[in-house]
C-alpha cells in the first residue's frame, strides 16, 4: 500500500476579509492550506482509504481536484479535526451532504464517516453544526481535557502501517467551554502521522504559550514511560506549521508568529518546515507580513533560515502538492 499527504486549499486567506485591500485579499486564488488529505492506494492503484484533516470553506472544491478522489473514486473514511473554529470546520455540511448524495447516485453502500476530535471540539460542533454532526458521522472522541503537551492515544483508524497520534496544544481563542465561555475546555490537537518510512507533523492553530515545545522542563511526562510530546514531534520529515504573522511584537497571540516558528524548528529539527495558515492580517498595515502573498512569505522565510542556520529547509506548500509518506 502507498500512502501520501495531499495539501488542500481554502477559499480565502484566513478568511478573505470584507473591506480589506491587502495583496492577499485582492488575489482571488485559494491560498490558505490548513487542510490535508491522507490518501492510501492499494497495490492495484485504487484509492483504498481517505482521512481528511480539517474542512474549512473551500475544501470540498479542493478535494474535487484530487485525481485519486475524482468521480466514482470519491471516498471519505475519516474526518479528523484539529479544532472547531470556522476556518477548520465550515465546509463540513457541504462535504458530507454531497458525499452522501454521490454515494447514492453511484449505487454505493452508504457508510458513515468516522469523526475524531477532542471532546471540547465535539461540544462546539454539536452546538454550532448539529445537522452534519448528528446525521453523517460516527463519533470517536478523545474523552479528556488534558493540558497542552499531552500525547493522547492514537486515532483508532483501521489502517495497517499508519499511526495518527494526537498531541494536545493550547489555542486560547478555541479553548472555551461552549456552555460557559468563562471556563476552559481544551479543544485543540496537533497530529503526528507515522509510517514505516516517514514522520509528518500537522501543527497548526496553537497560541504563543506552548513553551513546552522549546523548554523540555515543561514537557509533560507521559504515563507508562511513553515518548514525551517533544520526542514525538522531533526529527520529522515534514513539519506543517501555522504561521500567521511575521513578528509577535511581544504580544500574546492566538497563532505562532514567524519568530516562534524559528524557535520551534530549532527545537524539533524537522527536515522540511512547511508554512501554513499564512495571513499577516495581525501584523497590521505597513508592517512586515501585512498582505504578503505566499511567494513573499517563502522568500523572506528562506532568508532568515539561511542567516540563522535553522535545520532543513523552509517553504510554502502549494495546493494539490503530494508528499509520499
Ligand atoms: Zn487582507
Ligand atoms: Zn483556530
Ligand atoms: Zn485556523
Amino acid at each position: 500500500m502507498k500512502h501520501m499527504i495531499i495539501v488542500n486549499g481554502l477559499e480565502a486567506p484566513l478568511l478573505r476579509q470584507f473591506g480589506c485591500d491587502c495583496d492577499r485579499c485582492n488575489d482571488s486564488a485559494p491560498q490558505a492550506n490548513t487542510s490535508v488529505s491522507l490518501i492510501s492506494l492499494g497495490d492495484d492503484g485504487e484509492t483504498a482509504h481517505h482521512i481528511l484533516f480539517d474542512v474549512g470553506a473551500g475544501v470540498t472544491d479542493s478535494l474535487r481536484r484530487i485525481p485519486y478522489l475524482a468521480g466514482v473514486k470519491a471516498r471519505l473514511d475519516w474526518l479528523v479535526l484539529t479544532h472547531w473554529h470556522p476556518d477548520h470546520a465550515n465546509d463540513m455540511n457541504r462535504l458530507l451532504v454531497s458525499y452522501r448524495l454521490s454515494q447514492q447516485r453511484w449505487g454505493k453502500k452508504e457508510t458513515a464517516v468516522s469523526l475524531y476530535c477532542r471532546t471540547g471540539t465535539a461540544d462546539w460542533l454539536q452546538a454550532e453544526k448539529p445537522y452534519p454532526y448528528n446525521n453523517f458521522l460516527q463519533h470517536h472522541l478523545s474523552d479528556e481535557n488534558n493540558r497542552s503537551g499531552t500525547v493522547l492515544p492514537p486515532v483508532p483508524i483501521p489502517l495497517d502501517g499508519v499511526t495518527v497520534t494526537p498531541v494536545t496544544v493550547t489555542h486560547y481563542g478555541a479553548d472555551r467551554c461552549v456552555d460557559d465561555k468563562t471556563q476552559t475546555c481544551y479543544s485543540c490537537a496537533a497530529y503526528v502521522v507515522e509510517t514505516a518510512l516517514t514522520k509528518t507533523i500537522l501543527l497548526w492553530d496553537l497560541d504563543s504559550e506552548n513553551e513546552w515545545i522549546v523548554n523540555p522542563q515543561t514537557d509533560v511526562p507521559q504515563m507508562s514511560g511513553e515518548k514525551t510530546a517533544v520526542a514525538l514531534l522531533s526529527n520529522a520529515d515534514f513539519l506543517f506549521i501555522d504561521t500567521s504573522n511575521w513578528l509577535s511584537g511581544g504580544k500574546r497571540r492566538t497563532h505562532p508568529c514567524f519568530d516562534n516558528v524559528q524557535r520551534y524548528a530549532r527545537a524539533l529539527n524537522p527536515r522540511e518546515t512547511l508554512l501554513m495558515h499564512l495571513s499577516g492580517h495581525g501584523s497590521e498595515r505597513g508592517n512586515a507580513g501585512w498582505g504578503w502573498p505566499n511567494a513573499k512569505w517563502q522568500t523572506e522565510a528562506q532568508k532568515i533560515w539561511a542567516a540563522e542556520k535553522l535545520p532543513g529547509i523552509v517553504r510554502v506548500p502549494f495546493i494539490g502538492e503530494e508528499f509520499e509518506i
